[in-house]
């Protein structure tokens, strides 16, 4: 496991790769790369779906009026923003916000991948249909909201809690409710991963 310096290093490196990879798509003049934020050892990383109108300006994940709702939601559970990680599955804005097709989802894959092996969050909270398609292809995010799902990803223990999207909690009452619902469960599946890695009296030579 790295500590947090090499997680900073190995963050900036890989920020810089992709700076200089000509080959992603959606780059173009009035584009600028959305790299993920906050802190490399968070217990919680956030993937949405790709930069909107404000993030190609800031070159900030979320910092638009899904964002601000990120932020205030997260501290309905004692968070602020600079505890969790905050990322994209595309990291240069769709032309008019539209969604990411497919083959954009997959040019950016590997860097995202590579973002979460460094990061190695214990639990991964995807907002909205996209990010949620990545580890839990062919479900309805109507469905499993809101549930933890344990899986293998590349080869390590972790949980995925599937959300709807901010912007979606936004245009509906109903979404909205089930969206500040879900994230109330954050803190109990959290601690239910620290007492399943916590070390048995055996293992630590006390019977
Ligand atoms: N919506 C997203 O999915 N990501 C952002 O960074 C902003 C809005």
């Amino acid at each position: 496991m790295l500590d947090i310096m090499s997680k900073v290093e190995e963050l900036a490196r890989l920020k810089q790769e992709m700076e200089e990879d000509t080959s992603l798509p959606l780059r173009t003049n009035e584009t600028r790369l959305v790299f993920g934020e906050g802190n490399p050892d968070a217990e919680l990383y956030f993937i949405g779906e790709g930069p909107g109108f404000n993030e190609n300006l800031q070159g900030r994940p979320f910092v638009g009026q899904a964002g601000k709702l990120l932020n205030r939601t997260l501290e309905t559970i004692g968070l602020k923003r600079e505890d969790v990680y905050i990322s994209n599955v595309v990291r240069f804005r769709p032309p008019g916000n539209r969604d990411p097709e497919p083959h954009e989802i997959a040019a950016f894959q590997p860097y995202v991948d590579r973002e979460i092996e460094i990061i190695n969050p214990p639990v991964i909270v995807t907002l909205g249909r996209f990010s949620m398609g990545k580890f839990l292809p062919g479900e309805r995010i109507s469905q499993i909201h809101g549930k933890p799902y344990e899986l293998k990803w590349n080869g390590k223990d972790v949980t995925i809690v599937p959300m709807y999207h901010p912007a979606a909690a936004l245009r509906a009452g109903a979404v909205m409710q089930q969206f500040v619902e879900d994230f109330k469960k954050l803190p109990q599946i959290l601690e239910k991963i620290k007492e399943k890695n916590q070390p048995k009296p055996e293992q630590m030579g006390l019977v």
